[in-house]
């Protein structure tokens, strides 16, 4: 690569060295003989202040350039890297000649100088990435994904590529998108019963929701591994929390129970948390001063502090005694709502609440019986703001145990043969987590909007670009 970005020409020192810039206009302004071109490449959250001075030798090219240069366009911009007269920008470029590389014609660029609102972005989200807010979003996710990659790294977790396409609803963790071949306007036309042996599989096959029963698979045999990749859930629940296309970082650990994996969540998001606040400080500074205010306190303060543990049962017992409050009336039995988990991590807790033993009826069929024969090894990791952010559990690891409650649940022992022999041969406890990488980076930034911190959001009656 030839040309720096403008994140290294911010990091030089200025001693009126020469210079070029390559980047999208942010704003341009005048003042007398003077043209103030702000160049912004993504690289990081600042742009590059780039002045011009007509009273100087320009060349013909260049000041018709300079003159025709608006929000937006795409510029080659040469000069001397100076120390600016300016303040709140240590330096600037002294510009000695200028390149309209792709202009931007005011009148049809849909992105002037104006706040627009996220929801007016989400229709243009394919030009959001210009701007500060999706720009620093995209940023933090970048660094975020490859720093789930180092945690698990460094821990002796091996990467995993479970499939995006599969043919068992094993999981059943929510409705799945079911992927054909099949000629689905001819079907309807003939009246007749599908036939899936003509299917491209030769019988119904979905888009994944979860990764973690393959995950198991080779954390018997790996120990520790851990998979990051595209779920898919066809949920017709329009909130700011869910997407149809997430992406899931799901670890899966043998000879692991379930305090080592709240231990191993508790470390995740901490490291997680501590990456951003360093390497992504300048974005972070945007979002806690323009989208959430008290956001670095706030993620300082949980890396800090220990999170806080619950038991399900306790955690009903501390709504019940507000239950007035709440429009769902919270019981033993029931799943616990939004406002619920509001109510424990904002005002309990205040900050992260691991959940543990769930009632085994609202939870998975994979997750180990405790002794009571009524709650099951799970634990949610809930965070003030989202609730629900880490879902886990310790795997029923004994055989019967694990086929009896298969069947107490209507399912066939057949369709999890595979998964039975896990058990059947050299069964360990185990225990593993899936982490929502959306929710994650909502967490971080302090974006109200799941939509607005993936780059293509696929929700109900939403899938362009
Ligand atoms: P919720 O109760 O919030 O709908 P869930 O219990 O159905 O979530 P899990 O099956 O436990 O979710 O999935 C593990 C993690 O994946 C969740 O903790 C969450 O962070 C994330 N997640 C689940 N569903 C979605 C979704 N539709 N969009 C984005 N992230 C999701
Ligand atoms: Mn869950």
């Amino acid at each position: 690569m030839k040309n720096p970005l403008i994140k290294e020409l911010l990091a030089l020192e200025p001693q009126g060295q020469e210079v070029h810039v390559q980047g999208w206009v942010r704003t341009k302004r005048e003042l007398k003989n003077l043209v103030f071109i702000e160049v912004n490449d993504g690289s990081c959250f600042r742009s590059i202040q780039c002045t011009f001075d007509l009273n100087t030798p320009l060349d013909e090219p260049s000041r018709e350039a300079i003159k025709e240069i608006s929000t937006g366009a795409a510029v080659h911009i040469e000069g001397k890297l100076v120390p600016s007269p300016a303040e709140g920008q240590p330096l600037e470029v002294a510009g000695t000649r200028a390149v309209l590389v792709g202009p931007a014609p005011a009148e049809s660029y849909p992105l002037q100088k104006k706040r627009h609102s996220f929801e007016f972005l989400r229709e243009i989200a394919h030009l959001r990435a210009r701007t500060n807010t999706f720009g620093a979003v995209a940023r933090v996710r970048s660094r975020l994904a490859f720093a789930i990659h180092q945690f698990f790294q460094s821990r002796g977790f091996q990467y995993i590529h479970t499939p995006i396409i599969t043919a068992s609803d094993c999981e059943g963790a929510g409705a799945m998108f079911q992927v054909t071949t099949l000629d689905l306007e001819g079907l309807a036309r003939s009246g007749k019963p599908v036939d899936y042996t003509k299917d491209f599989f030769g019988k119904p096959s979905y888009l994944t929701v979860s990764g973690q029963l393959e995950a198991e698979t080779y954390a018997t045999a790996l120990s520790r591994v851990y998979t990051f990749g595209p779920t898919f859930r066809a949920e017709n629940s329009n909130t700011t929390r869910h997407l149809a296309e997430f992406w899931m970082v799901e670890p899966e650990v043998a000879f692991a129970h379930l305090e080592d994996d709240m231990e191993l969540a508790e470390e995740f998001l901490k490291e997680l948390f501590t990456v951003a606040l360093t390497d992504c400080r300048e974005d972070l500074e945007f979002f806690d001063s323009r989208i959430q205010n008290g956001i670095i306190r706030t993620l300082e303060q949980v890396v800090q502090s220990r999170f806080t543990h619950m038991t399900y049962t306790d955690a009903i017992r501390e709504l019940e005694k507000k239950a007035d409050r709440f429009e769902f009336k919270p019981s033993w039995g029931c799943d616990l709502q939004s406002e619920h988990e509001k109510y424990l991590t904002e005002e309990v807790a205040h900050g992260p609440v691991i959940v543990t033993d769930y009632p085994k009826e609202i939870k998975a069929f994979y997750m180990k019986l405790n002794d009571d024969g009524k709650t099951v090894r799970a634990m949610d990791v809930l965070v003030p703001r989202l609730g629900e952010i880490i879902g886990g559990s310790e795997r029923e690891e004994r055989l019967e145990v694990l086929e009896r409650r298969i069947l107490e649940l209507g399912m066939k022992l057949e369709d999890y043969w595979w998964y039975l022999d896990l058990r059947r041969f050299g069964t360990v406890p185990h225990a593993g987590f899936g982490l929502g990488f959306e929710r994650l980076i909502l967490y971080v930034t302090g974006m109200t909007n799941i939509r607005d911190v993936i780059p293509y959001p696929r929700a109900v009656g939403q899938a362009d670009f």
